[in-house]
């Protein structure tokens, strides 16, 4: 079988040494499922179709890097380093591209990359970083950088629809997946001598919960994206609502959320996803003609796929009376 967005017939890579340091650092300053999650990895579908390393679908048809999002707007103005995975030369930047041009239906043709660095490593290996913030760009050609030198902030320029770094590792000019080492997965699951370019390998989470909470009216999808939380309901609310925001849901995965309070106050309500979506809300809740009543709520919200708990959350709300 041979890959589109990996070598044919690859085999897997031992892991760069670059002085002390075996492999690459996470070239990002988040936290992973709290700050920051992994979108897309690396496509290992020789078909039009697309599936990650571990046969999920975090990844389109042809991509060769592995992004790393922000969960919101807010996240990216508050500014997201981005630092160097090994040491190595500058070969190449950009910067002075605006942000967002694509996700507003801007044309990016031959800029996809936007504001970006290339570094070569020794033994020919070489990282690019895409999508940098405008003008955040911190590093010129020719510039020594070791690992965990600042090259810029997290972004939304050139072919971005939400902010993320797009990070790929090349060997020889060609595009390998770091969490296979090179290696591409035809057997779905079953790689039991899977290796890793990662210095301390990120974990892979198949889609989760971003955000949740309550609210008295339905949330503006638009506000979730960009980080604006609706505000908790009172006791005059018209009604309760339960809502989240998260990532990577998949066709046929379950959203349930239910929620508890006083006077007897409850609702369960599962929703079925009917396409896979990068992001997601949802939301569900109960009219109060007479207002909230005053004491303690508590949601849950839980994904589940094929029956698996793939991510859960509590949230608590008190109202005053
Ligand atoms: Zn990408």
């Amino acid at each position: 079988m041979c890959f589109s967005a990996l070598p044919c017939g690859a085999e897997s890579i031992s892991a760069p040494v670059f002085g002390a340091q075996t492999g690459f650092a996470f070239p990002v300053e988040c936290k992973l499922g709290e700050t920051c999650y992994i979108q897309n990895y690396v496509d290992h579908d020789p078909s039009q179709n697309a599936i990650d390393f571990t046969c999920e679908n975090l990844t389109y048809d042809g991509h060769d890097g592995t992004d790393i999002a922000l969960a919101t707007q807010a996240n990216m103005q508050a500014g997201v380093t981005i630092h160097a995975a090994a040491p190595g030369i500058v070969q190449g930047r950009r910067d002075g591209e605006a942000d967002g041009v694509f996700a507003n239906g801007g044309a990016v043709t031959g800029v996809e990359c936007g504001n970006g660095v290339v570094i070569n490593h020794p033994g020919g290996w070489q990282t690019q970083y895409c999508h940098m913030l405008q003008g955040s760009v911190a590093v010129t050609s020719g510039m020594r950088v070791d690992t965990g030198s600042v090259l810029g902030q997290i972004g939304q320029s050139g072919k971005a629809a939400f902010p993320h770094l797009h990070f790929e590792i090349r060997h020889d000019g060609t595009s390998v997946d770091p969490f296979t080492a090179g290696r591409v997965n035809d057997t779905c699951g079953k790689m039991t001598d899977q290796t890793t370019l990662w210095q301390d390998e990120p974990p892979y989470q198949a889609g989760g919960i971003l955000s949740a909470g309550f609210s008295a009216a339905a949330p503006d999808y638009t506000d979730l994206k960009a980080g604006i939380w609706p505000e908790n309901p009172d006791k005059n609310a018209p009604a309760l609502i339960i809502w989240t925001y998260g990532f990577g849901l998949r066709d046929q995965d379950q959203i349930q959320l239910t929620a508890t309070g006083p006077n007897g106050f409850q609702f369960d309500h599962i929703s079925t996803a009917t396409k896979n979506q990068a992001l997601f809300s949802r939301y569900a809740g109960k009219r109060l003609p007479n207002g909230a009543p005053a004491g303690a709520y508590q949601a849950q919200i839980t994904v589940r796929r094929t029956d698996e708990i793939i991510d859960s959350t509590t949230v608590n709300l008190t109202i005053a009376p």
